[in-house]
């Protein structure tokens, strides 16, 4: 990107181009959380080259490979051109017109008939948060229901939940730069250089320029030779499977409290609060938890000490967490250990769950959840229920909605008819075992608005092409709650529309017209109902924690589940058997080349990597029988599917850990279950028998 002459160029679009003739065009990376700003390069309509200014964005001009490599994904051939109807059973060209009626007139039948809860909505973090709001909006107004959910429920709904219990706030109290200035980072579950590549830089950063202690609570291990691993740079390295994760957490919190590390301001404002989670502690024995985490009490020590006795400490909490079964619990223990260390409240100081999708914090932020209004606010809210009112000038509809899982439970025993998905694919992203096929299968009406047919789209009635984020205008927010423009680079391919507008043209013809003239009019809305909404300069303006809601939580919040979040819980994946007969814990993670199932159509980032290996540890390997490149059959109750090993010393023994993008066959092998707090969809482990082929 900065050598002068031109000499080092991109293999991808070399000799396409001279600079002159490229179009520009500044918007925001749609991968990960972090939310890069962009510059694509355009000619003739098509996409040649993404840089980042340097000093540019949140990024600073720093871009991953995903964000270098992956953007021609937006014009890929298979890229959905013309609206799609089902003609005795099959899926063909129709005009917008047809397929916007047939859509219309069978919404308004079955409403007439069944009422407006036989509908329920799905929508991707992806999409921008015009599109968002107005999908909820479309759902909330044209249709009449609060079914409705988005990709954020797969994770990021867990940490907005806890940071919301536990301080009134649904975005974090601190921003890149505290990290970099943090003189104590804890990460837990993070898989940080892999899912959230940037901000895996200013951790880096704030390790190698300014010294600050770095503890680590990961799946893998330090590993010399490989380019990734923030490990490698921990101080006080906690290497653990995903269930321990846990138990590592409350081993700090006992050797705060035993090494005198409680803060005494907490102990004055919070007796009961320190009395409690001091006994809960105190009544875990440290060779249970030496035994579970197969560290020792002076590491967990030692680490404490050199979190607890720093001015600046910051929490991150990755997937690995949030993912994870019990991960709202474990990221209120995450912020119990910020208040109890005296951190919590201070400027620079906070816990900060990372978001995987680009738009997931702006997905809970316009409401496209089921339990929360723009904002977001509590469905049950009065005072923003009316507020909102006043704005849309009708009532919201007020019977709580349904979450991913439990719309399509209802889907399957009929009582939902209708589904409306956009740029989301349960079909292709939960396993087998959720029967989503089915589910979708047995609706009366299942619209989809998609870039590419999906599973799920194969599925549909009727299919509507949906422009690209290439393609649009409008915001993303990023996981530091930074909104950021998003601008089009090229016009829409086909007959594709924006979503937002997608959705506008039906609610006309549903009788509910939600009209605008373009993105920026409905980001004047967002910014009517939730003021100063992405007009926050250059940089976040970091939230603060709200006092009575801590209060609240220290006298009597923190009760609700203190035993169930305090106690060491039994291994869901204890090791069993030995030597061949051994099974490991199968984790799927993120690839540092890939983001979701979307890249894995990004020409630039198959060339890097175009399929997933089953990595394991190799003192596991030796006692399976098994070298680097064989194929192993893989096999669990759910099913069987066969793959190659690759050796890593950096998968710790008892570990198996596969590319979550590679992984259509791999699904049928995992469960889901739901978390019963916030229902999120739990299925990225299970215990595997693991034989060579
Ligand atoms: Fe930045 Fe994330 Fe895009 Fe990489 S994937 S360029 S870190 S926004």
């Amino acid at each position: 990107q900065i050598c002068p002459v031109g000499a080092i160029t991109s293999r991808l679009s070399m000799y396409e181009y001279r600079p002159w003739m490229l179009k520009r065009a500044d918007t925001v990376c749609t991968y990960c959380g972090d939310g890069c700003r962009i510059t694509i390069q355009t000619k003739d309509n098509q996409l040649i080259e993404v840089m980042s200014a340097q000093g540019a964005g949140r990024n600073n001009g720093d871009l991953c490979a995903k964000g270098f490599f992956g953007y021609h994904v937006s014009t890929h051939q298979d890229r959905l051109r013309h609206p799609l109807i089902r003609r005795d059973g099959v899926l063909v060209q129709a005009t917008w017109e047809e397929a916007l009626e047939l859509v219309a007139e069978t919404c308004v039948r079955l409403k007439l008939a069944q009422g407006p809860n036989v509908f329920a909505g799905l929508i991707g973090a992806r999409c921008t948060n015009e599109d968002l709001y107005l999908f909820q909006k479309f759902m909330r107004l044209a249709i009449g229901t609060n079914h409705i959910d988005s990709s954020a429920r797969y994770g990021q709904i867990n940490g907005v939940r806890a940071l919301r219990r536990v301080q009134g706030t649904h975005r974090w109290t601190v921003t890149f730069e505290d990290i970099v200035s943090a003189d104590a980072l804890l990460l837990v579950g993070t898989n940080i250089t892999e899912t959230n590549p940037i901000t895996g830089l200013k951790v880096k950063e704030a390790v190698k320029k300014h010294g600050a202690a770095l503890i680590t609570v990961e799946a893998l291990q330090p590993a010399v030779g490989t380019i990734s691993n923030i490990a490698n740079l921990s101080a006080h390295h906690f290497g653990v499977h995903p269930d321990r994760f846990q138990t590592v957490v409350l081993g700090l919190i006992k050797a705060v409290v035993e090494e005198g590390l409680v803060a005494q301001p907490l102990a004055q404002r919070a007796p009961a609060f320190v009395k409690a989670t001091g006994d809960a502690v105190k009544a875990l024995a440290w060779p249970a938890i030496e035994t579970q985490t197969g560290t020792t009490s002076a590491s967990l020590k030692d680490a404490a000490r050199a979190f607890a006795k720093t001015a600046k400490a910051v929490i991150l909490v990755g997937q690995g967490v949030l993912r994870q079964p019990g991960g709202s619990g474990l990221m209120t223990t995450l912020l119990d250990l910020l208040l109890l260390t005296g951190h919590h409240g201070l400027a620079g100081c906070g816990v900060a769950p990372l978001a995987e999708g680009n738009n997931d914090q702006g997905a809970v932020e316009m409401g496209a959840v089921t339990e929360y209004l723009p904002g977001p606010a509590d469905l049950g809210d009065s005072a923003a229920r009316q507020h909102i009112a006043k704005l849309w000038k009708e009532e919201v509809p007020q019977t709580p909605g349904r979450t991913l899982l439990e719309m399509l439970d209802e889907a399957r025993t009929g009582t939902i008819k209708a589904m409306f998905i956009v740029g989301e694919n349960p079909a292709g992203s939960l396993p087998p075992s959720a029967k989503a096929n089915d589910a979708l299968g047995k609706l009366d009406l299942l619209v989809c608005q998609e870039l590419f047919l999906t599973e799920t789209a194969a599925l549909a009635h009727v299919v509507l092409p949906a422009c690209s984020y290439a393609e649009k205008d409008g915001t993303f927010t990023n996981t530091e709650g930074h909104v950021q423009p998003v601008r089009h680079a090229i016009e829409p391919l086909g007959e594709s529309r924006p979503d937002w507008e997608i959705l506008s043209a039906l609610s006309v013809l549903l009788g509910a017209p939600l009209e605008y003239g373009d993105a920026k009019e409905i980001t004047n809305e967002i910014r009517s109902l939730l003021p100063g909404y992405g007009l926050l300069g250059a940089g976040p303006k970091p939230a603060r924690p709200d006092n009575a809601v801590v209060s609240r939580y220290l006298q009597q919040g923190y009760a609700e589940d203190l035993k169930e979040r305090y106690a060491l819980s039994g291994s869901r994946f204890e090791v069993r058997g030995s030597g061949k007969e051994q099974t490991l814990t199968l984790l799927m993670q993120q690839s540092l080349f890939h983001s979701g199932k979307y890249s894995t159509r990004a020409k630039g980032l198959l060339q890097i990597q175009s399929t997933g290996s089953l990595a394991v540890n190799p003192a596991d390997a030796g006692r399976l029988g098994i070298v680097d490149g064989n194929p192993v059959r893989l096999s669990t109750q759910q099913g069987q599917m066969t793959t190659t090993v690759k050796l890593l010393d950096r998968i710790p023994e008892g570990l198996a850990v596969f590319p979550e993008h590679f992984d259509q066959d791999l699904r049928r092998l995992l469960s889901v279950t739901a978390d019963p707090h916030t229902g999120v969809p739990y299925c990225k482990t299970a215990r595997v028998k693991i034989e060579r082929v």
